[in-house]
């Protein structure tokens, strides 16, 4: 085993590395103990879990599926549709907009857990995983659980007898805090919810150190991004990395119900990486951060001089940016732009609502309607490059390493350094030996984002990029090898050759 399971009285179960692993060391693969339909879905087959439009139904239970082929599978043959059957609990008019919230559905992944009570599985593994049952008791989604799953199940389902609602509930709460987002298998892919008992018992850290995938028969594997020395604990992370602190605490403390105290939450700086920083406005050059990032309530101030912001005030101004940004048209390079220059002097450069729009700018550029490759001028090119350096910079303090995010940095960096590098040389802005340079340059970017990206499932979305990264490098290298017999060389001073 590359890794022990070790237990404390402060967290409780936590993961170390039971030998030294090397980056992109895969040390777990595991099975789901369950999978279903998300806590909040729109309208899903239980057979496959593809979205529907809510009007084909199982001939046996009433509940929502593709077709019959769908109501055979095992997945909703053997779990729910027996127990929905003999209750005869119909399936009620499916929402009318199909992209609505389905709250019929929320029991369903629950069921199929409470079916495996008994399970050595469920025995040896799922009931001892968190439920935060005392967090939760009480609670808004203890009470709506209590309405939609535990009474649903007791009373209409008839299972009063099988199971308590003290077990049910557990099951909820084992559900909310520890399943893992992953896609349906079926095209498109869309969200769906999955349980892996190992990879939970992974403490969170805002700056992980390991990397999950998985792939479409729910099959979850797990790997380093960076190196780990034997003894060293094994992360992964439950919330959006490049969410500034407050965010991410907040959406910690919601739906995991603990108050993360890592070290990057640690720091007002954030390591570095500033995704919470504002410029001050009273003086020049000084940042504004939280006085204490661990307590919630914090006040702002400058380093520099005296100024400070109270925390509502910050929060406020913080959720009207991050509501602009929300309703952005998905494909719009210029409001992104106009947005950037609007709050630039209000926030750090790095600031995730900035890092935000860059983020996004630096995929548009090169795809979206009259920005692609073709159209932009070298001006936008060394753009792309810039945004895809600010990711980099930002993703080397919160993914360092062998991490999905800088796979796919490192994949949109390389194409804008390749085209600036050929269209300079045509210009005569760039000799020979420069352009050679250039080339180098990119071909190192794209071979490590090869490396990254291979690591991915090659069925998912990464994996199929890794594809045609390994097909882009083989012709970046051979045009390497190509340009000193084009381009004659001499002392820095050259031109086209033959
Ligand atoms: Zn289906
Ligand atoms: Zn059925
Ligand atoms: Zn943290
Ligand atoms: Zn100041």
């Amino acid at each position: 085993m590359a890794y022990e399971v070790k237990c404390n009285d402060k967290v409780g179960r936590y993961v170390v590395a039971a030998r030294d692993l090397e980056a992109g060391e895969e040390f777990l693969e595991e099975t789901a103990a369950v999978v279903g339909p998300k806590h909040h879905t729109p309208p899903v087959c239980l057979g496959c879990l593809a979205l529907v439009a809510g009007d084909t139904f199982c001939g046996r239970c009433g509940w929502l599926v593709c077709g019959p082929e769908c109501a055979d599978l095992p997945v909703h043959k053997d779990a729910e549709c027996a127990i929905f059957a003999s209750a005869n609990v119909k399936f009620g008019p499916p929402p009318e907009d199909p992209t609505a919230d389905c709250p019929q559905l929320e029991c369903v992944t629950p069921l199929r857990l409470l079916l495996s009570v008994g399970s050595e599985r469920w025995s040896n593994e799922v009931v001892k995983m968190e439920s935060h049952s005392e967090k939760r008791r009480g609670g808004a989604d203890w009470e709506a659980d209590q309405v939609n799953i535990v009474n649903f199940l007791l009373e209409r389902c008839k299972l009063t007898g099988k199971y308590t609602a003290e077990q049910i509930h557990q099951v909820c709460g084992i559900l909310a805090v520890n399943a893992f987002e992953a896609r349906s298998s079926v095209s498109g892919g869309n969200a769906v919810r999955a349980l892996y008992p190992q990879l939970a018992i992974l403490s969170h850290n805002c700056v992980p150190n390991t990397s999950h995938s998985i792939s479409s028969d729910y099959k979850v594997r797990v790997r380093t991004t960076v190196p780990v020395k034997k003894g060293e604990e094994l992360f992964s992370t439950y919330t959006h990395t490049l969410q500034p602190t407050y965010a991410r605490r907040k959406h910690l403390k919601l739906s995991k119900y603990f108050e993360c105290q890592c070290s990057r939450c640690a720091d007002p700086e954030e390591l570095g990486s500033n995704l919470s920083t504002i410029k001050c406005p009273k003086c020049e050059w000084g940042w504004v951060r939280a006085e204490n990032p661990l307590i919630e309530a914090s006040d702002y101030k400058c380093g520099k001089c005296e100024f400070k912001m109270s925390n509502a005030d910050t929060m406020k101004a913080m959720e009207i940016i991050k509501n602009q940004l929300d309703y952005l048209d998905p494909e719009s390079v210029e409001m992104r732009e106009q947005l950037i220059k609007k709050y630039h002097s209000f926030l750090h450069p790095k600031h995730a609502h900035l890092t935000a729009l860059k983020h996004a700018l630096s995929q548009l550029y090169g795809r979206a309607l009259d920005y692609t490759f073709d159209e932009m001028p070298d001006l936008l090119m060394e753009r792309k490059i810039e945004l895809c350096r600010h990711m980099l910079q930002i993703a080397d303090i919160i993914e360092p390493g062998l991490s999905r995010l800088r796979g796919m940095i490192l994949y949109e960096l390389h194409a804008p350094l390749i085209m600036l590098a050929r269209s300079l040389y045509q210009q005569n802005a760039l000799t020979g030996l420069a352009l050679l340079t250039r080339m180098q340059e990119a071909e190192k970017v794209l071979a490590q984002a090869v490396q990254i990206l291979s690591l991915e499932d090659p069925e998912s979305m990464e994996g199929q990029l890794a594809a045609q990264a390994r097909f882009s490098l083989q012709q970046l290298q051979q045009t390497i090898t190509m340009l000193p017999q084009q381009i004659d060389i001499v002392d820095g001073d050259e031109h086209i050759g033959g």
